[in-house]
């Protein structure tokens, strides 16, 4: 586990009303920058912190657990995880030019609804994703791998790669009809 800093670092994340974000990112070239790295870090020591009881009471945080570059304004193709697979333990991912190898057909919803840390309000209805899905990125040094998430990682993850192409949780809900199609995939 990786030593967390003594303050929040400081970021600025997007609010939804914010065009920005509905930006595409752009392909990352390596080397990144030191400026990257630090931004990688910092985004994901927040995640985490915003995760910790203590962390979140006392910098009076909201839980989450993704983050995307462009969510802090940068538009390049970078996402983050900070996935707590067991009580008080964090995986990290950097996902960097991740592209989708294969989906599986099944397709699931969060029963309790997504969250993003750009949208600062109540947002009922489902999201259908894919249960399963292959992605093949580069992580900080550049060098190309392969990940296979499913379940709550594998709709972390499309909740992410939405962000890359400009797109939030909310575009799947239809307002009129935020239930649509629930019996057609599995809750979670
Ligand atoms: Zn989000």
């Amino acid at each position: 586990m990786s030593k967390l800093p003594d303050n929040l670092p400081n970021i600025k994340i997007l609010d939804e009303k914010d065009k920005t974000l509905r930006r595409k990112s752009k392909e990352v070239t390596f080397p990144l920058t030191k400026q990257e790295k630090k931004d990688i870090k910092d985004m994901m020591d927040y995640l985490e912190m915003s995760q910790i009881e203590e962390t979140r009471e006392k910098y009076n945080l909201r839980a989450g657990w993704g983050l995307s570059y462009i969510q802090i304004g940068v538009p390049k193709r970078i996402f983050v995880m900070v996935h707590e697979y067991e009580e008080g333990k964090f995986q990290r991912y950097v996902i960097i030019n991740p592209k989708v190898k294969s989906m599986s057909e099944e397709m699931v919803y969060i029963s309790e609804g997504e969250g993003c840390l750009s949208i600062n309000r109540p947002v009922e209805g489902i999201v259908p994703r894919h249960a399963r899905m292959t992605v093949e990125y580069y992580d900080e040094s550049g060098d190309k791998y392969e990940i296979r998430v499913r379940e709550e990682l594998a709709v972390g993850f499309q909740h992410e790669l939405d962000h890359l192409e400009g797109i939030l949780f909310t575009d799947h809900i239809d307002p009129k009809d935020p239930f649509k199609n629930q019996n057609r995939y599995r809750s979670i």
